[in-house]
């Protein structure tokens, strides 16, 4: 039998954060979410003052337009007209159907979902169909251990942080293989709930947002880039920057650096390490004082 359904971007509603050993990583509790594979993030202007400006439009629209079935094509026509649809990857799908679930706007999801129409599962309609819809476990689940997902849960509280950290498998667990061999051990998940701790943490996942040395260039996506008609992995040529390939190099591909010299790699390299620091220092003053 199995131990469970998934009913993509609404498991929160029918469980727990945490059901057994299974973490719902789309929608884990009431103060976040993701959405990043419905292409939340593939706009050409992806901010976060973008996005939730976009989402904020389409959900009062289809609270006051769609009743059923009948309404969805109109709603869809509607936000085609009216939304800017330039995409960083014309091969990844935008879906119009995303939204904000809740009045506060902390979580986004799907707005066809069933649990958001009195039961009415609308997403026949969408460009997945509603079996991919509703089937989709991205990589992150397989890849980000039980503790790295649980930690990450307690050091992210936004949807639009959170979507772009916990699809970064790479970000995740560099960060936490790092600090976990300055200290000797993986901190327990419960660890990240100490403010200092967390703040400290989330100094280091923000960096997907700030960081310094951030590529300009349109085609670039953490790590990977597009070529026009397919994904590559981008790499960083340190030979030409005349530096030995970086400690962080796993990390600065996800942050999508770009580094015009050698000293701006070692600017990155002791920004990251900063992070680090940080949370080691404030980590073993906790243990000491223990
Ligand atoms: S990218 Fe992963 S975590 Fe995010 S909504 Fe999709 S399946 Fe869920
Ligand atoms: S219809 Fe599918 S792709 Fe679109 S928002 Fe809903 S779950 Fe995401």
């Amino acid at each position: 039998m199995v131990p469970f359904v998934k009913l993509k971007n609404f498991w929160y509603v029918l469980y727990p954060m945490e059901n057994g050993n299974f973490i719902h990583l789309c929608q884990p509790d009431e103060g976040k979410s993701c959405g990043a594979c419905c292409g939340l993030y593939n706009y050409a202007v992806s901010t976060r003052e973008s996005l939730r400006e976009r989402l904020r439009n389409r959900t009062e629209l289809f609270r006051r337009t769609v009743c059923s079935m009948m309404d969805i094509q109109a709603f869809s026509e509607k936000i085609r007209q009216s939304e800017n649809g330039a995409r960083l990857y014309d091969v990844i799908y935008c879906c119009e159907y995303l939204g904000f679930l809740d009045v506060e706007e902390k979580r986004v999801g799907c707005l066809l979902h069933p649990l958001q129409n009195s039961g009415q599962d609308l997403r026949d309609v969408s460009f997945y169909g509603r079996e991919l819809c509703e089937g989709h476990f991205c990589p992150s689940y397989h890849y980000i251990s039980r503790e790295e997902q649980q930690a990450l849960l307690h050091i992210l509280d936004d949807w639009y942080l959170y979507g772009l950290c916990v699809t970064d498998i790479d970000l995740v667990k560099e960060y936490f293989r790092l600090i976990s061999e300055k200290v000797y051990e993986m901190p327990s998940p419960d660890s990240f709930r100490i403010p200092a701790l967390k703040e400290a943490s989330l100094r280091f996942f923000s960096f997907k947002i700030s960081w310094p040395y951030r590529s300009e260039a349109a085609n670039r996506f953490g790590k990977y880039y597009f070529d026009g008609s397919q994904y590559m992995i981008h790499h960083i040529d340190y030979e030409a920057l005349n530096v030995e390939p970086s400690r962080f190099k796993k990390i600065f591909l996800s942050l999508s650096s770009d580094f015009k010299d050698a000293a701006q790699v070692r600017e990155a390299e002791t920004l990251i390490q900063n992070a680090i620091d940080e949370f080691v220092l404030h980590y073993n003053e906790i243990k000491d004082s223990r």
